[in-house]
């Protein structure tokens, strides 16, 4: 019988902190670009139950040897339950022998993920003297965001918006946390003056718009990942140079989804970051540039964190290893 490890959601966040996160999203675009590592293609599917948006997101990572999938999905009534909305579960394979390697809770990990791809784009993209963060987003992911984030520039303070006001105390308690001020603003004024913007809402309809275009910005549109999603204006994107974390889910059911279906931005002309972090593109070229990251989620972020969580769990002694 093969051994099979398992990790809970519940000991995630004391095996994968927001730079280990970092490191390993930032390996794995890095991997896509090199060709050492592919995403397979993702199912979504409405389950008309629930309200629930259900699939799986696989891939196989070459170099780090990581063969698995990401099943689960959204169900928005969960938090009347006490659940958050997102549930999801990871599955490690061996990769010389296709047998079931890991069983790793995906919750915490997809939210360190996001943040990570979040915040590698920042890193990669940003101008260097940014001091203004604003984000677009109040729910789960929002904190995550918001410490991955603050890890790769000197932010001075945080502004926020929220489709539903009322949630705006959790951004203003991670801001504190951070050890950051907080305003709540209108749009017109997060547009004005943050310099870096996450969008990280569950929207069907554009929230910033060509109006609140300004040169210069990093925007970070995290929110977008299933088709008929919108955060931002297709205009938006047009003004912006685009990126993302792979360019076919970008178009299929990311952010830039919309701009493409209109002819405003085309496919070829959005670059994956992974192909900045390897050199392969120069990324933001002006202080002026308004440097787009469409980060739609990518299976390979999910088993590169799913991965270090069984590494560091075994190293720990706190990982359930279960015959099978
Ligand atoms: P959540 O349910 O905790 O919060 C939802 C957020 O969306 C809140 O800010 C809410 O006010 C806002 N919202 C809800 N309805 C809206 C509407 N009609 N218009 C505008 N805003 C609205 O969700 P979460 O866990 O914080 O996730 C937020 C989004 O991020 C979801 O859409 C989720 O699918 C997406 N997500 C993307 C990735 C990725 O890798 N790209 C990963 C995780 C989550």
């Amino acid at each position: 019988m093969a051994g099979v490890t398992i990790v809970p959601d519940a000991l995630c966040s004391s095996l994968v902190d927001e730079e280990t996160a970092f490191r390993a999203v930032s390996d794995v675009f890095a991997a896509m670009s090199n060709g050492e590592a592919r995403n397979f293609p993702v199912v979504r599917e409405a389950l008309g139950y629930e309200d629930a948006l259900y699939g799986f997101k696989g891939g196989f990572d070459r170099a780090g040897q990581t063969l698995g999938v990401k099943a689960g999905g959204y169900w928005p009534n969960n938090h009347t339950r006490g659940l958050i909305n997102h549930q999801s579960s990871v599955l490690l394979f061996d990769p010389d022998t296709g047998r079931i390697s890991a069983m790793v809770g995906g919750n915490y990990l997809t939210a360190v993920r996001t943040a990570a791809a979040s915040a590698v784009s920042i890193a990669q993209l940003a101008r260097p003297d940014v001091k203004v963060l604003g984000i677009v987003g109040a729910g789960h992911q929002s904190a995550f965001q918001l410490r991955g984030a603050v890890r790769q520039r000197k932010f001075e303070r945080i502004i926020g918006w929220n489709f539903h006001p009322e949630m705006l105390p959790r951004v203003a308690e991670t801001a504190k946390e951070l050890g950051l001020p907080f305003e709540a603003v209108e749009l017109g004024r997060l547009a004005a003056e943050a310099d870096v913007i996450i969008t990280i809402t569950s929207s069907f309809a554009p929230i910033l718009l060509a109006q609140h275009v300004r040169p210069g910005t990093h925007i970070a549109c995290m929110g977008t990942d299933t088709r008929g999603k919108q955060e931002v204006a297709a205009e938006y994107l047009a003004a912006a140079t685009v990126f993302t974390d792979e360019r076919a889910q970008s178009v299929a059911i990311g952010e830039a989804q919309h701009a493409v279906a209109a002819g405003l931005v085309a496919a070829d002309a959005i670059t994956e970051i992974g192909d900045v972090i390897t050199g392969r593109h120069p990324g933001r070229t002006s202080a002026e540039e308004i440097t787009l990251f469409d980060g739609t989620g990518v299976g390979l972020q999910d088993l590169a964190v799913a991965r270090v969580a069984v590494q560091v769990a075994k190293e720990k002694g706190t990982a359930i290893e279960v015959s099978y």
